[in-house]
């Protein structure tokens, strides 16, 4: 397939199809993907047995929520019992070419098998969500996520599927990459939203002027909520002076599987390759539109290893209306955080991602921020340390009651806050640790 530059979408017709359209398809691959998985998989054969659920049951796209779910868990338990993949597996090994492997906070990584025409749907797939990020054939894309066994690496391969000139950087020290960066003038790269601001700042700190020296036009961010807070954003792109595009993958199924396009207004959901729930955390029914809820994911054509209601853990929310883009693929409004992020103060639901809207919107703050949580006379107390912008010569108390006053009106949280003096609090490399929780015994 070729693609002149001036095209606006991949894949036209499938990318601008009315949502009728979308549930149609979702649902025809519904069915199949369904009884393959029950075919070909012992673990699904039983859990579903067990659930009393067959495939034959799927009429609507609703009846999904007859199965049952699967999470971290069970992946990794069933890998455990069945190594190397796991009884989730639907195909026979000799079918698999590839796999990524998902860290987790728990050692044993799980692995995410891929056959040939499942690894070939991603790459086409990454280079869709290129395209419709405004990346083109004559950019030069230098890919700076960890290429390791985990499942940023190989999205490179969408990037030259779309005809960029692609430049494998991988995780390189700082200097390095921005010495790369410079010597190819590349114009578009990927990394984290802590590591796209920490790379900024090094740069101007060593001395780089980042609309002068470098060439770089747009950002791909993923792996934390930052790109979806608009005043994270805009500071990474009043930075670097380029537009930054928020992306959301998992490593148990696809490299990305959702991301913005240029209006920047949610991340397009891989309809075609991912039916996508959103569920209330205590009833387990279907949010509204714009609701937050818990995410989970059952895959529609992934052979290797079906993923049948899978929870994620992480908290979104969406928005099925059509895009100015003139794309219709539903969009998350923004990944707010993780379960496990998730801190609850004095009965109010927090996430750290919260907190740094309210800290990045204040441009006498650096935007850096760090979360302690503790305990004082059986309450919950939330201290938040921030700093002041080199050159501020105001009073700290000023910053501090001001964002004292913000934090409240935006979250219904109070909390003690700290100004620092610039530096002071640790820079983030690629994913930051913001949260320090001295409560014992709240999780049981
Ligand atoms: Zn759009």
């Amino acid at each position: 397939m070729s693609h002149a530059d001036d095209r606006p979408y991949w894949d036209a017709k499938l990318e601008t199809q009315s949502r009728q359209d979308w549930d149609r398809l979702k649902l025809a691959l519904l069915k199949q993907h369904l009884a393959h998985a029950y075919a070909r998989s012992p673990y699904y054969r039983s859990a579903f047995d067990a659930a009393k659920a067959h495939p034959d049951q799927i009429n609507t796209l609703d009846d999904i929520r007859r199965f049952p779910f699967i999470d971290k868990r069970v992946l990794r338990d069933r890998q455990f019992a069945v190594p190397p993949f796991g009884d989730l597996t639907a195909v026979p090994e000799r079918d698999i070419v590839y796999i990524s492997a998902s860290s987790g906070s728990t050692g044993v990584p799980t692995a995410s098998p891929f056959t040939a025409r499942d690894f070939d749907d991603w790459i086409d797939y990454e280079a869709r969500q290129f395209w419709s990020s405004g990346m083109r054939p004559h950019d030069r894309y230098a890919h700076s996520l960890n290429m390791s066994l985990f499942i940023g690496g190989p999205c490179v391969l969408g990037a030259q599927k779309l005809g960029a000139l692609s430049i494998h950087a991988g995780t390189l020290p700082s200097e390095r990459l921005l010495g790369i960066l410079k010597q190819f003038q590349a114009t578009v790269i990927w990394t984290t939203p802590s590591y796209a601001w920490y790379l900024g700042e090094t740069a101007v700190k060593e001395g780089y002027d980042l609309r002068k020296d470098l060439s770089v036009k747009r950002i791909f961010v993923a792996g934390e909520p930052g790109g979806s807070i608009p005043e994270t954003r805009t500071r990474i792109e009043d930075l670097w002076g380029a537009a930054v595009y928020d992306y959301y993958g998992l490593s148990d199924i696809f490299g990305s599987c959702a991301g913005m396009c240029e209006e920047k207004d949610g991340l397009h959901w891989a309809e075609d390759h991912i039916l996508i729930e959103v569920l209330d955390q205590v009833t387990g029914l279907p949010v509204k539109p714009g609701e937050r809820g818990e995410m989970v994911l059952t895959t529609l054509k992934k052979s290797a290893r079906p993923m049948v209601r899978f929870r994620t853990g992480d908290i979104v929310s969406y928005n099925p209306a059509p895009c100015k883009c003139g794309r219709t693929a539903l969009r998350l409004d923004g990944i707010h955080g993780r379960l496990d992020d998730m801190l609850i103060i004095k009965g109010v639901n927090l996430f750290p991602s919260d907190v740094e809207a309210v800290a990045r919107q204040d441009h006498e703050l650096t935007g850096e921020y760090r979360l302690i949580v503790d305990r004082v006379n059986h309450l919950d107390r939330l201290t938040v340390e921030v700093e002041k912008v080199r050159g501020y010569n105001g009073h700290d108390h000023d910053l501090a009651h001001r964002f004292v006053r913000k934090l409240k009106s935006v979250t219904g949280v109070s909390a003690d806050v700290i100004v620092l003096p610039p530096d002071t609090l640790p820079r983030a490399t690629h994913k930051a640790k913001r949260v320090e929780d001295r409560r014992t015994g709240v999780w049981g």
